[in-house]
């Protein structure tokens, strides 16, 4: 009761810090360098440049605060920040680990509020081996990997728990597959905020348990998705619990933004094609605000080449776009790339698609066969292991190498989103050997 008391107070408070939209120049999209206008003086001296969030399909400005959604037509809000011309060194700041080092583009205005784990900051490995088997000049994979829970998703978990904390929410959910449920209970949990996390009954079970080790409430479900999906939002809504969801909330998103920084800051320029996996479409969103902040603050002079990767068996934004019809989502198949399993991606799903045309991206879509494919190349080739859903982006690498579909003397970069070290795969299979000096001295002769 206490719980649900407080929360109320919060939506209250939020409310009434609610002021009237701001219509600005016009109909249509908004731009970001127009949006930032419309807020207050500059503070760039400040520990974040955030100023507060624009409806992306009516342009209605609004104050920093908690919105899932705008209030003028229920649209999708993108976080508007005002940005200086600047550099690396002016932007960065070494005081704090991983992707707080850009504090200044990320949506927490007090350091207090942060709650991290070390997420970020994570390898970007040459793969000269894979980029000549493909057949052009050079390929990076950034490995998400490394990150505290073995997945991109900890950049995200970190910048939900620290915007729950900001904002004073009592509680935190999400509805998971696996990686994003894990990395959310645990950042919770390090945040001392309570998590609420439902997973499907068929998630991989080394993720399963570590979700039920970390989560406040571990909830496992056995209906449809969508309907569950649907009942939690309205629990989101009337402010049971702060959203840990990928599809609205935009303080959420804005931690997997700084995988766009890394990779340009290490490599002293952007890659002429990036390829990120596309489930709802918060890493392919955010890094693009990423490669679009870093032009707006004369760091970069151009974008890469955006790729939405996402499996055959649900590829509702690939179909869109190959046919050049509206978006409209779609009945998804099983896929081993779990973590990409999404049929209805919500609002973000137009806005994937809307990215795509503007920036002439491209659109693939891997068969389960070519996940695995990708899978045993990226070991054999570099020696990384990766999950299955992990290697989406270098399957639809490898498909467009083999179709001709990018130059041989480009460069490429794929996201690698996870370790495979969380995801079931085959028994291993050693060789039985007896113990004796003379038995052992004979395996040896053979390397
Ligand atoms: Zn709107």
């Amino acid at each position: 009761m206490t719980l649900l008391v407080s929360l109320f107070i919060m939506n209250l408070d939020i409310i009434f810090k609610a002021k009237t939209p701001v219509k600005f120049g016009g109909a249509g999209k908004w731009k970001q360098d127009d949006a930032s206008k419309l807020f207050s003086s500059s503070q760039s001296m400040k520990f974040s440049w955030v100023q507060g969030l624009i409806c992306f399909d009516c342009g209605a400005a609004f104050d920093f605060q908690y919105l899932l959604k705008c209030t003028k037509c229920g649209g999708l809000l993108d976080l508007v920040y005002d940005l200086p011309q600047t550099n690396w060194a002016d932007l960065t700041d070494n005081n704090f680990q991983g992707m707080w080092r850009f504090h200044k583009v990320l949506p927490i205005r007090n350091p207090a509020h942060i709650v991290t784990l070390g997420e970020g900051s994570t390898a970007l490995i040459p793969a000269p081996r894979l980029a000549r088997s493909i057949g052009i000049k050079s390929l990076y994979l950034k490995y998400e990997g490394t990150n505290p829970t073995g997945t991109v998703k900890d950049r995200t978990s970190s910048t939900a728990v620290s915007s729950a904390k900001q904002f004073g929410a009592s509680a935190i959910t999400v509805v998971s597959t696996g990686n994003a449920g894990a990395s959310l209970a645990t950042y919770a949990h390090r945040g001392e905020i309570p998590s609420v996390i439902f997973c499907y009954h068929r998630g991989d079970p080394i993720k399963m348990s570590h979700m039920s080790l970390m989560a406040s409430k571990f909830c496992v479900f056995e209906g449809e998705y969508d309907d569950l999906i649907r009942s939690v939002d309205q629990c989101v809504e009337e402010g049971l619990a702060f959203d840990g969801g990928a599809t609205r909330n935009s303080f959420k998103h804005e931690g997997k933004k700084t995988i766009a920084y890394e990779v340009t800051e290490a490599l002293g320029t952007v890659p002429d094609f990036f390829f990120s996996p596309v489930a709802v479409g918060e890493i392919f969103i955010a890094t693009y605000r990423g490669f679009d902040e870093m032009q707006q603050m004369g760091m970069v002079d151009r974008m890469p080449t955006l790729v939405c990767c996402q499996s055959m068996q649900a590829q509702p934004i690939v179909a869109a776009f190959q046919s050049g019809q509206p978006f409209r989502p779609t009945t998804i198949q099983p896929t081993i790339a779990k973590g990409v399993a999404v049929g209805d991606p919500g609002p973000k799903g137009p806005r994937v698609l809307e990215i795509l045309r503007q920036h002439s991206g491209m659109a693939l879509a891997v068969s389960d066969a070519e996940i695995q494919e990708a899978q045993s190349l990226l070991a054999e080739s570099e020696g990384l292991w990766a999950g299955p859903t992990g290697v989406v982006s270098l399957a639809a690498l490898i498909q467009a190498g083999r179709n001709k579909q990018i130059p041989s003397n480009s460069s490429s970069l794929c996201i690698i989103t996870e370790t495979g070290l969380t995801s079931p795969y085959p028994p291993a299979q050693g060789q039985v050997v007896k113990t004796s000096l003379e038995d052992v001295r004979r395996l040896f002769s053979c390397v």
